[in-house]
């Protein structure tokens, strides 16, 4: 089967990771094809537009994006082109997978959790923030949807469906916040029983920090709220090493939208030393999605032998190798 996907460079170091990324999709012979577009400031040079209808019109048709980090000029016109193109295509799932790989600085050696963050409601997207006059009081409201909560965890159980993920824990604060988080839960409880192959139990947000912290080997699909989600997913981060090798994607129905987590990096754009590790891992969350779950594995295991064996590793993993010279020993391995 042949796909085609939009892809974009991006800016800064985007044009490095991602020729990188393609050279290790090429030598798996997926027959994937590549539509390359434009947004961000290659976009606005070329085009006089940060994200230009053409770019849009690929991601719309093909429904799939590989994109690289975007920068957003102050006075652009958005306020962030990722936040512009979550809305434009309603990317209501977040999803952020967090591995330790060896020769990093993750804090254990056995994790492997999928954080997948609400990304439309809630807290987080600051409804009606106000302070008032004075200065004295700030307000905002809150709202969580039985639509919006139901298509999020629908969407963690079926991607644990699809990849053979075994267990999913609803992450909230219904003893607290028992509106919003309250119906979170009861619309997750009853998803979660349409699966009945698919282990789920329930977890407070402020118990699941202090958990992942201490045994983070009980989680494998984490399903909660934006702002929890926000949270949480960063500190999963935090225990594979930070954001160096981070992915995320955006999903909605109609397209998804695969990345680093990390941005331009413009202070080593141009060197040919960033790590395109996280981009690789985007690119692996994107064959999962596609459903060629054991495509995305050998891309991960690939990933998993360069790193043991420390081949031409980045400068920023402790190796004096270079970007494309890493990716060429990642695709030796697949
Ligand atoms: P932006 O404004 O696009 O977010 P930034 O510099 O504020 O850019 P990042 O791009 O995430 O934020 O960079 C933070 C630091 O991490 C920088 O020192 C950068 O060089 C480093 N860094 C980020 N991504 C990579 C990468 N893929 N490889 C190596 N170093 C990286």
């Amino acid at each position: 089967m042949t796909h085609t996907i939009a892809v974009i460079r991006g800016d800064g170091i985007g044009p490095e990771i991602m020729d990188a990324t393609l050279h290790v999709l090429d030598a798996m012979q997926l027959g994937l094809n590549y539509e390359f577009v434009e947004a961000g400031m290659s976009a606005l040079e070329k085009h006089g537009n940060l994200l230009p209808q053409a770019t849009l019109d690929a991601i719309a048709r093909h429904r799939i994006a590989l994109k690289s980090p975007l920068t957003t000029p102050v006075g652009g016109g958005f306020a962030s082109i990722n936040v512009e193109l979550r809305k434009r295509f309603d990317l209501y799932a977040n999803v952020r997978p967090a591995i330790s790989f060896p020769n990093t600085k993750a804090r254990y050696a056995d994790i492997d959790i999928i954080t997948v963050r609400e990304n439309t409601e809630g807290a987080y997207i600051g409804e009606g923030q106000q302070v008032s006059a004075d200065g004295a009081t700030a307000t905002l409201q809150q709202k969580v949807t039985r639509k919006g909560s139901e298509r999020i965890v629908r969407y963690a159980f079926d991607m644990a469906r699809r990849i053979g993920r075994k267990k999913v824990t609803i992450v909230h604060k219904a003893n607290i916040l028992k509106s919003t988080s309250g119906l979170f839960l009861k619309v997750a409880r009853e998803v979660a029983a349409q699966y009945p192959d698919i282990a789920c139990n329930e977890m407070i947000v402020d118990n699941t920090c202090m958990q992942l912290v201490m045994r983070p080997e009980q989680f494998d699909v984490i399903v909660t709220t934006n702002l929890f989600g926000d949270i949480v997913s960063d500190l999963c981060a935090g225990l594979v090493g930070g954001l160096g090798l981070a992915p995320g994607a955006n999903i909605g129905a109609d397209a998804a939208i695969f990345e680093a987590v990390h941005g331009s990096a413009p202070d080593i754009a141009g060197q040919g030393i960033a790590n395109p590790c996280a981009l690789l891992l985007g690119a692996a969350q994107m064959l999962d999605h596609l459903a060629l779950p054991g495509d995305a594995a050998r891309l991960r295991k690939a990933i998993r032998s360069t790193l043991a064996d420390q081949d031409a590793l980045t400068p920023d993993l402790g190796g004096s190798g270079n970007t494309m010279g890493f990716a060429r020993a990642i695709a030796t391995r697949v």
